[in-house]
This record gives C-alpha cells, structure tokens and sequence, in this order.
C-alpha cells in the first residue's frame, strides 16, 4: 500500500552516545503516534541497531533500517552483515542500491539483484535507489538512465516481491550538495518511474509503490517536494542528523 514515509539515512556518522541521544530526541519530539503518521525509519549505521531500536517507542511509527546488507545468508565473509541478522536485531527496511555504494564499492545491478533477493528473503522491506548523475543529466539521458537502473535492478522481482520495495529517486548530482531537485525536476522522474512499474508489472503496482525523493532535502524544502502528487516522502541524509530538522521533514506532508 502506497504510504508517506520518511527515512533517515544516518549514512558514516556519530558514534554510539551522539546515536543514542539523536534518537531520544527524534522520540521525544514525534511523541505519540497518530493514525496520520507517515511512516518514519531510521537508518543508522550497524554496530548502532540494536541500541537505537531500543530506543523505538513500540506500536509507534518509528521503524529501523540498515543502509545495505550482505548478498548470501551467512558464511566466512569476515566483516560482513548478512540480511537475517539485521531482522534479528529488529530492522524492517534496508537501503540498497545507494549511488555511494554503488560508487564507492562498485556495487551493480547483478549484485543489487543478490542483495534484493536476500533482503526479502530475510523479511526485510528494501529501499531501492535509483538517480542519474550531472553528467547525465546534462546529456539529457535521465529517462534512459533511471529506467535501465529500474530494469536491470529491480524489475526481475515477482509481483509478490515488488509489493515489498520502495523506491528512493536520488539524483546523484543533488546529493550532499545543498543543490536540491525543484519540486517540478522530482516530479517529473517520479511520475516516470511510476509508469515503468505500471508497464512492468500491474497499474496497482504502480499505484501502491512509495517512491521517495533524496537529495538535499531539507526542513524548508521538504514541503513544497512532498506536495507533488507523485512524491510520496523522502529519504533524507545530512537533515536526518538534526532532530528538530528530521521531525520538521516528518511534519512537512
Ligand atoms: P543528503 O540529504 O545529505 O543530500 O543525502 C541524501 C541521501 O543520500 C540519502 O540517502
């Protein structure tokens, strides 16, 4: 089901006191759930999971996610985290497909689609990113870009399987770079994305997914992004680090 949502990608930050007391604040300023919440998840690194699901109010909208995930079940892959361990320790969704990590570790769409696999096997939620780079853009193949990524990425899953994802559109060019999508730019790419699910799979596929914009988001733009009809949230990086900002972003629907 189509859903607002809201996710912090805490990504290489803090460490474990500077993870515990952004959390508590993050509680303590959502208060109460109501039933007009979106849903909200935070995304801190590994070795603060635990710590910080502790911290969820339970029955609350504050769900926990991991920022990637092994592609097999367990075995020697020393340094590692496989998907079932990330459930046992209570993560509902896991990012994946993050341009950084795509970037940074080479990670690509043969790979993505082992680590998809692996995540829904373990019973987690994937948050599936996809976004062009400048260059790209410039060279105006946005279009072709995304729908290749969503193609080989994260078509091949079953029916059954997609219901599971989100979709994050990121453009590369606006992440960590205060250089923000218009609202106009986000739509547009949502509105596409949303018609390949619908030629992919089913016209209520491409309903009920929640595709989520990421890149610079922030307290004074999130509002004015999330009123597009086909942006459903946002998954927020540097802004997700500040309490009072985060909630702000979580207000902004
Ligand atoms: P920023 O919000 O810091 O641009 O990061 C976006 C992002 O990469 C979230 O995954």
């Amino acid at each position: 089901m189509r859903q607002k949502f809201v996710a912090g990608n805490w990504k290489m930050n803090l460490v474990y006191s500077g993870a515990l007391a952004l959390i508590s604040e993050i509680a303590d300023l959502l208060g109460p759930a109501t039933p007009t919440d979106p849903v909200v998840v935070v995304c801190p690194p590994f070795p603060f999971l635990s710590g910080v699901g502790e911290h969820l109010p339970k029955g609350g909208s504050l769900h926990l996610g991991a920022q990637n995930c092994h592609q097999k079940e367990s075995g020697a892959f020393t340094g590692e985290v496989a998907a079932p361990m990330l459930a046992s320790v209570g993560c509902e969704y896991v990012i994946l497909g993050h341009s950084e990590r795509r970037q940074h570790f080479r990670e690509d769409d043969a790979l993505l689609g082992q680590k998809l696999k692996a995540a829904l096997a373990a019973g987690l939620k994937p948050i599936f990113c996809v976004g062009e780079s400048l260059e790209t853009r410039e060279a105006d193949d946005t279009f072709d870009f995304i729908s290749k990524q969503l193609k080989d990425g994260l078509f091949h899953l079953s029916n059954e399987e997609f219901a599971q994802v989100v979709i994050a559109y990121e453009p590369v060019w606006a992440i960590g770079t205060g250089k923000t999508a218009t609202s106009a730019q986000a739509q547009e790419v949502h509105a596409f994305i949303r018609e390949q699910v619908a030629r992919a799979y089913t016209a209520a596929a491409a309903t009920d997914v929640s595709i989520l914009y990421g890149g610079s988001a922030n307290a004074q733009n999130a509002r004015e992004l999330f009123s597009q009809p086909d942006v459903d949230g946002g998954l927020i990086g540097g802004a997700s680090l500040k309490a009072a900002d985060f909630v702000a972003i979580v207000r902004s629907f």
